[in-house]
This record gives structure tokens, C-alpha cells and sequence, in this order.
């Protein structure tokens, strides 16, 4: 069926993103909006757009009848999650499918599968992936967590079951920490995801974040579209993202690639999804470590490589089309860099909502820009800092490096703080230049500072 109207079920960004490609498809878009949002860029952008609620996101972006009621009333045929909120919440799915909309995303039993981390690493297992062992917490006696955990050796990280975004997640490197830690994540994850399903697993020292974008559709068509390297990360959370990964050689890069196709197909998956891993730069190893089965952050860099629209495809598959291209026929081209912009004080990273003064946004060949901000926009206190992904495509990592200092002298962005600052200084760091660094690299960094 093809959708004549898609509402957005996001702010900022992502449905700036998604009501451009909307357009393209000559779709039309419905924005919903909190009452702090009524000068976003993906109110005034999108043909129509609905008042869901009050600024906490609880209340509005979050709240699954406002915005299902906003559809019902536009008339839409369909919802985009985008990323964070309801993108991966297997409710929100459910009811889109039962109030009569396509939910531009897998099924809500994929997302369950995948989306749990101990669950999805079990399907791992069975559909042939390394994984990290977990060490299961809930409801097992503290004697046998410790012998466990002693046996794997430290450090270990705690991971929340329902994680994400680099929340719920601690590394342990006594056992004096071990047990206070996993009460207080307990109740941390209880309280950020509403759900306190703990884990254990081995940390590993000095890795590298890779993960491998995939294109299901509902015919049992899976290709992936190349891997992309997100090490560089502040509190597990990614601010620059690659592609290619340059350390992966191309026995490792189908390995990888192809272990990720492996498990859409296992797991018979449909849209768009990431499969990441953690590979292990000293026993060149990788490590299946969660799904997403969202669009991502990051996205724009493969599209920037292959010459799809992740967008595009990912409504096409909704939609019920089958894929247009086969492995082969992917083209990858050159190399890709991402890096966010985020409105956060450069020493403390809290963040730095208010006026943008001036906005002058950097262009020219081969430099794309995802934003949603303007000149006399004020950027409200409540939501994800991230104002704008500057994306540069070139022939190579050294060729992208240049071209995104290129972008960092020319934007401007008065009236907040931001990270860009401290961007300029990681493009000139001799080991990320080297490509010798690994997810520690910035905790590094910013401690020599
Ligand atoms: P990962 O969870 O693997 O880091 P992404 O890099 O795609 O995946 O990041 C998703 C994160 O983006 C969410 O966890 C959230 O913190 C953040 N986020 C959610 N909604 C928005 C939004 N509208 N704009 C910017 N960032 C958002
Ligand atoms: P989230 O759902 O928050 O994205 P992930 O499981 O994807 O959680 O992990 C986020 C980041 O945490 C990874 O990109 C990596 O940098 C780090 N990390 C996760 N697992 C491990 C591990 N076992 N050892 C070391 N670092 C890890
Ligand atoms: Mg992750």
C-alpha cells in the first residue's frame, strides 16, 4: 500500500530528516509537537502538524494515545518513529498495528526479540554469532554472582537488559564495587527504562564500536549496506561516526558484514537495522553486542557512501515493496565522516539550551548538514542536545578529515555553547589522524585537557 500520509512521531533532527525524504516521495507529512516546540524547524516544515502536549517529553513525545490521536485526525496512513522515544518501545508498535496505522518499522515481536540484550544475545548464539557471555544477575544469590564474576575475570561491565543510549552501564574493576554497583543500577534501570534486568559481561579493554547497517524486506530480501566505525564516544554515547571502519581488512569487513546479514535473515527481519559489534583490537575478535532496530544517528554516513535514501527504503519496505537493489549491486564509494553538534558547555558537557543568535551553516562539495536549527531559534531545555550532524564525503579518511576541518572554519553558532571546539581538536589528534585509538580515546583525551 502506498502511504499518502506519514505522521512523525519525533522532534528535531530526525523529523527534519524524515519529512525531507516524505517530500521527496511526494507523501505528505504530519509534524506533532510539544508546546515548548511551536518554533521547531519540523513544525514549520511539515504540511500539517499537531499540538500533542506539555514540554516533558513524558507527556507529549512519549505519550503513545496523543500522538496515535494526532494520526487518527490527520488522516495519516502511517507513523515514523524516527530515533530515541517510541522508536524501539514494542507497545507503541502494537497499538500503531491496532488503531489501524503501519508503523514504519519491524513488527512488534522483532523489536521485543531484538531490542531486550540478553534476549537478543541468546538468537545471536543460535544464528552462529560470537557474543560476550553474559553473567545473569536477577534473582541469583550474591555468592554465585561473585564466583562467576571472578572466574570471568575483571574488568566487567554492568549492562542494563532495556539500555540505551550509554545509559544503565557500569565497568567494575574490584570486587569491592561489584555488588553496591548492581543495586544502584537496579534502580537505575528500573527508573530510566522501567525495567530492572541486569547483566554482567566481560569489558573489554581496547575496542572498537563497528556495526553494519542492514535492509530487510518482507519477502526475505536482506543485504547490508557496509559497516561503520563509532568509537570515538563520550559515556558510551557516539559523537563521531566513519564508514568505512579503516582498521577492518576486507576478510574481516565480509566477516562481519555478512554475520549481520546472518542474523536479520535467522531472525527473518524487515526495514532498516543495525546490528553492532565489539571488536577487539588486540585478539582481532568481534563481539555481537545489541540490535537496533531503528533508523540511527549515524545513518547519514552510509547513505553518503552507497547513494540510498535509508529513508526512502525503509517507508518502501513499510509499504510492503520489495528491495530494489541486491548485494551486488551496492556501490560503495570513498570514505564518510559524521560528527554531532551538540549545545553542551565544553568543560562541564551540560547541556546549553537557549537563543541562537546567528547560524551560518557550512556548505560546499562533498559537506551534507542534518539540523533543525535557525537564527533566532530557541533551543529548549528539555530534550537530546543534539543540534546538527555535519556529514562529509570524500575519497578517503584523509580527504574527509580535511574537508570537515573545512566545515568546522566556516560554521558559526552564536548564543550556545556547543562541542565543536572539541571536534576541531579531535580531527587534528595525531592517533585519531592514525586511526590508532579505541573507545577510551576521548576519556583520554579529555583527561590531559
Ligand atoms: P545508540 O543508542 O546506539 O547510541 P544512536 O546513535 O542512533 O544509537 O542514538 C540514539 C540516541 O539519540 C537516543 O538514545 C537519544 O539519546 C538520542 N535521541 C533521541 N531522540 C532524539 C532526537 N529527537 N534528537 C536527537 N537525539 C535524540
Ligand atoms: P547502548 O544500548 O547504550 O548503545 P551498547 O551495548 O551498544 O549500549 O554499548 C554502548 C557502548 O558501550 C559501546 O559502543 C562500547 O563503547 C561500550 N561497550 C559496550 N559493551 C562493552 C564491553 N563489553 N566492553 C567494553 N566496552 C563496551
Ligand atoms: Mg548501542
Amino acid at each position: 500500500m502506498a502511504f499518502k500520509k506519514i505522521l512523525i512521531a519525533n522532534r528535531g533532527e530526525i523529523a527534519v530528516r524524515v519529512l525531507r525524504t516524505c517530500r521527496d516521495m511526494g507523501i505528505e507529512s504530519v509534524a506533532v509537537h510539544s508546546v515548548a516546540d511551536e518554533d521547531s524547524l519540523h513544525v514549520k516544515l511539515a504540511d500539517e502538524s499537531v499540538c500533542i502536549g506539555p514540554a516533558k517529553a513524558a507527556l507529549s513525545y512519549l505519550s503513545m494515545p496523543s500522538i496515535l490521536t494526532a494520526a487518527e485526525i490527520s488522516e495519516a496512513d502511517a507513523i515514523h518513529p524516527g530515533f530515541g522515544f517510541l522508536s524501539e518501545n514494542k507497545e507503541f508498535a502494537a497499538m500503531c498495528k491496532e488503531w489501524g496505522f503501519t508503523f514504519i518499522g519491524p513488527s512488534a515481536e522483532l523489536i521485543e526479540k531484538m531490542g531486550d540484550k540478553i534476549y537478543s544475545k541468546k538468537i545471536a548464539v543460535e544464528a552462529g554469532l560470537p557474543i560476550l557471555e553474559p553473567i545473569l544477575v536477577n534473582g541469583v544469590d550474591s555468592a554465585a554472582i561473585i564466583t562467576a564474576v571472578e572466574k570471568m575475570g575483571f574488568p566487567v561491565l554492568i549492562k542494563s537488559s532495556a539500555g540505551g543510549g550509554g545509559k544503565g552501564m557500569k565497568r567494575i574493576d574490584a570486587i569491592a564495587e561489584l555488588l553496591p554497583s548492581l543495586e544502584l543500577l537496579k534502580t537505575e534501570a528500573k527508573a530510566a527504562f522501567g525495567d530492572d534486568t541486569i547483566f554482567i559481561e566481560k569489558y573489554i579493554v581496547s575496542p572498537r564500536h563497528v556495526e553494519v547497517q542492514i535492509v530487510a524486506d518482507q519477502h526475505g530480501n536482506v543485504i547490508h549496506l557496509g559497516e561503520r566505525d563509532c568509537t570515538v564516544q563520550r559515556r558510551y554515547q557516539k559523537i563521531i561516526e566513519e564508514s568505512p571502519c579503516s582498521l577492518l581488512n576486507d576478510e574481516k569487513r565480509e566477516e562481519i558484514c555478512n554475520s549481520a546479514v546472518e542474523l536479520a535473515k535467522f531472525v527473518k527481519y524487515d526495514s532498516v537495522g543495525t546490528v553492532e559489534f565489539i571488536y577487539d583490537q588486540e585478539s582481532k575478535k568481534f563481539y555481537f553486542m545489541e540490535m537496533n532496530t531503528r533508523i540511527q544517528v549515524e545513518h547519514p554516513v552510509t547513505e553518503m557512501r552507497v547513494g540510498l535514501d535509508l529513508v526512502e527504503l525503509q517507508i518502501k519496505i513499510s509499504e510492503g515493496e520489495k528491495l530494489p537493489l541486491t548485494q551486488s549491486d551496492v556501490n560503495f564509494v570513498g570514505h564518510s565522516l559524521e560528527c554531532r553538534i551538540n549545545a553542551e558547555n565544553s568543560e562541564t558537557f551540560a547541556p546549553s539550551p537557549g537563543e541562537i543568535t546567528h547560524y551560518y551553516r557550512p556548505a560546499g562539495f562533498g559537506i551534507r548538514v542534518d539540523d533543525f536549527i535557525y537564527s533566532g531559534y530557541k533551543v529548549p531545555p528539555f530534550y537530546d542536545s543534539m543540534l546538527a550532524k555535519i556529514i562529509v564525503h570524500g575519497k578517503n579518511r584523509d580527504e574527509c578529515i580535511r574537508r570537515m576541518e573545512r566545515a568546522f572554519s566556516e560554521i558559526l553558532i552564536g548564543g550556545v555553547d556547543t562541542n565543536i571546539a572539541l571536534h576541531q581538536e579531535i580531527l587534528c589528534d595525531e592517533n585519531f589522524r592514525g586511526n590508532n585509538y579505541s573507545t577510551s580515546f576521548l576519556t583520554e583525551k579529555l583527561s590531559k585537557i
